[in-house]
Formats: structure tokens, sequence, C-alpha cells
């Protein structure tokens, strides 16, 4: 019997799926918006994620279905479980990485680390959490942000007037305190719905402009005790949000060595990339296992260090490819993906991961294989 995964959304993270699905015999389906990138490689529809009939059909033909990105509506999630099909994560847990609010609400109950926040309705609002909290806060849209689009760091109340008044009656606005930090931390974990769970090691994230540049795997100088309390944070809040599939937990570490949580992605994620080509099962593999609920992977690296730097912008002149026998000669142990898209600034258009027992070495080696293709 052929297992069938379905996966709405059509860009890098569901066309990573299909190296592994391909290798495990997996048919995998891809719901894309036009000129998807995925598209071009797995059988696919082509149609929108918003709309409950579109969906319904593209999932008539598979076993599950799974995401790429966490913006499928709520009704048209209803409607898929309402139909039957099994749908992995679930709404009850995805519309904690879709509504920035509702996350810390329900980690607050879960007890888990965060820092001071609040939902603010107006200016004054925000104010009063400013005094309270130094002088400063972070204001995040609760829905829709990503790569840093929706967060502002802001000093008075009406810093933010222009999102107050975007928001719908009654609506609010995510305040935080500024996590004085001394780095981003993530953590993968990835869990069956029949409830197994596996972590790989906590990783650190180095972000440029609000977006990922660069990953180092495992988190350098991360102590047993903290390797512990990150996994622990990961798997209790995959088991306590009943999250399904791949979750990446993104972290503050602080001056205190506290760790706070920031976001949460229920899906493969950029802090993943590594495993790829770093650990005993890649997040993409173990994603496809997880919602299927087959027996998880070992998450365990393959050797003492793998650093993965994303390719952000590309070239200004040509495609990756050009670049590919340049930087393969001069960089053979790098192991180089590229997405299938048209350059832009800022855009990430692929990533290159090396992997070796000496830290200095392999980020000397990735960057400079980054760096033949731009950006
Ligand atoms: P996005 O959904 O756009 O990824 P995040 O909530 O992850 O937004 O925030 C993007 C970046 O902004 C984080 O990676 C971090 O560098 C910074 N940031 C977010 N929240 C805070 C905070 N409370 N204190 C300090 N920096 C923050």
């Amino acid at each position: 019997m052929v297992l069938r995964v379905g996966v709405v959304g059509g860009g890098q993270l569901a066309r990573m799926m299909i190296a592994p699905a391909v290798e495990l015999g997996i048919d995998i389906r891809v719901l894309a918006e036009q000129e998807a990138m995925a598209a071009e490689i797995a059988a696919s529809a082509v149609g929108d994620y918003t709309d409950t009939g579109t969906v319904l059909s593209f999932a008539r033909d598979v076993d599950v279905v799974t995401f790429d990105h966490e913006h499928v509506p709520q009704t048209v999630l209803a409607a898929l479980v309402d139909a039957g099909v099994a749908v992995h994560p679930g709404p009850h847990a995805l519309q904690y990485a879709q509504d920035k609010l509702e996350m810390r609400a329900k980690l607050a109950e879960l007890g888990m680390p965060q820092p001071e926040w609040a939902a603010v309705h107006g200016a004054a609002e925000l104010q009063d959490f400013i005094d309270a909290n130094g002088g400063r806060a972070v204001v995040k849209t609760p829905r829709g942000g990503y790569d840093g689009k929706g967060v502002r760091v802001v000093s008075a109340g009406s810093d933010a007037q222009d999102w107050f008044d975007a928001l719908d009656e009654g609506g609010a606005l995510l305040a935080e305190e500024l996590v004085d930090f001394t780095r981003e931390l993530a953590q993968q974990v990835a869990r069956r719905p029949s409830g197994q769970i596996v972590a790989w090691p906590v990783v650190e994230t180095i972000q440029r402009d609000g977006v990922c540049a660069e990953v180092l795997a495992p988190a350098p100088k991360a102590g047993e005790k903290m390797i512990e309390v990150a996994a622990r944070i990961g798997v209790d809040i995959a088991a306590g949000l009943d999250v399904t599939g791949a979750l990446a937990v993104e972290m503050f570490e602080t001056s205190d060595e506290r760790i706070l949580v920031n976001e949460l992605a229920m899906r493969p994620h950029n802090s993943g990339h590594w495993t790829q080509d770093g650990a005993v099962t890649s997040q993409f593999e173990q994603h496809l296992r997880a919602v299927l609920d087959l027996p998880l992977g070992e998450t365990t690296p393959t050797a003492d260090w793998a650093v993965m730097v994303n390719i952000l912008g590309g070239p200004s002149d040509g495609g990756l490819t050009d670049r590919f026998a340049d930087a393969m000669r001069a960089h053979p142990s790098a192991k180089i993906h590229t997405y299938g898209k048209a350059p832009r600034p800022g855009r990430k258009v692929g990533h290159v991961t090396v992997s070796g027992d000496d830290l200095d070495d392999v980020v000397y080696e990735a960057r400079a294989a980054a760096s033949y293709f731009g950006g």
C-alpha cells in the first residue's frame, strides 16, 4: 500500500520534503500557489489554500494533510476535520502557531518560561506596559508576521498607532518586554499522533535584520543542563499543545542563563536545515514519518558540529547554478541546497551546510562556500 502525504504550500519547506519522500517511496503531493517551487518537481495541484472546496478536493487523494506554512484559515482546517481528513498538525494545535497572543496565553497556562507580555488594545495600554517594563517594549502583530515583519521596538504608546488603527474592533497587539538576550536558540522536536516524541540537540541561531542568517548545531558552549532544559521545553510544548509533526521552539538565552520561549513553528523550520546533512534523521524525513504516525528516527548528530549558512538574496547577476562549479571546486565538503527561487534582495534562495569536528573550520567553510552565491 502506498502512503500518500498532501502538503499545503509550495515553498522550500515542501520542496525539501520531496527528496526523503522519494527515498522512502511515499507519494507526496503539493497544493501550491501559482508558480511555486515545489510544484515543479512533485505531483501538484495549483489552487488557493484559503478556499475550502479547493483544499477539500486536494485532500481527497491523500492519507494525511500537512503544511509548509501556518496560514491555512481555521475555517478551512475545520472543514477538513469534519470531512474525516487526517490533518497534522491539527487545527487545535496550529492555532498557537497562527496567533502569538493565543500562544502566549497557552504557554503561560503550561507554565513555560517566557518574556513579560500583555495584550494591549490601544496606545494608553501600551504606554502602561512600557512604563512597567523599563521604558521600552517589543510590539508584535499577533498574526501574519514572519522574518521580523510585524515586530517593532517601541518607547512610546503612540509608536504603534498605525497598527492599532488597522486592528478589528476589540482586537489587540502583543506587547513583550525587550529581552536582553545573549543569543537566540532553537529547539526542534517531532511528535507522532500516538505520542512518541524525539528531540534534536538545541542549536544557536544568528539573525541579521530579523532574518535567520546562520545556525550552529549543537549550540556552542551549551552545558548538559541547558541541553536538557531546552529539550524539556520542546517536549512539554509538543505534548501540551498536542502538536503532531515537526515543532521548532525559538528561544532567547538571557545573560542570567535563563531560557525564554519566543515563538513556535509547527513544521520543518530554517533552524533545522542542518539536520539534512548533520543528523541521522533530517527534520524533513522526520516530519513525514511523524504525520504518517510511523516510528521516528534517531536525532543524533553525525559529526561534532554542523553549520548552516543561508543564501540570502542570491547573486546580483546570473543564477545560483552558474556559481556551482567554482563553489564546489573550492569547498568540496559543503552541501549546497538551492530552492529554485529567483534571486531578490533579502530572499532566502538556498543554504549551505558543512559538518566536521572543528567548529572554527566548519564555520569558515560554510561561510566561504555560501559567499560564492552572493547575497
Ligand atoms: P517573526 O514571526 O517575524 O519571526 P519573532 O517574534 O520571531 O518574529 O521576532 C523576530 C526577531 O525579533 C527575533 O528573532 C528577535 O531577534 C527579535 N525579538 C522578538 N521578540 C523579542 C523580545 N521580546 N525581546 C527582544 N528581541 C525580540
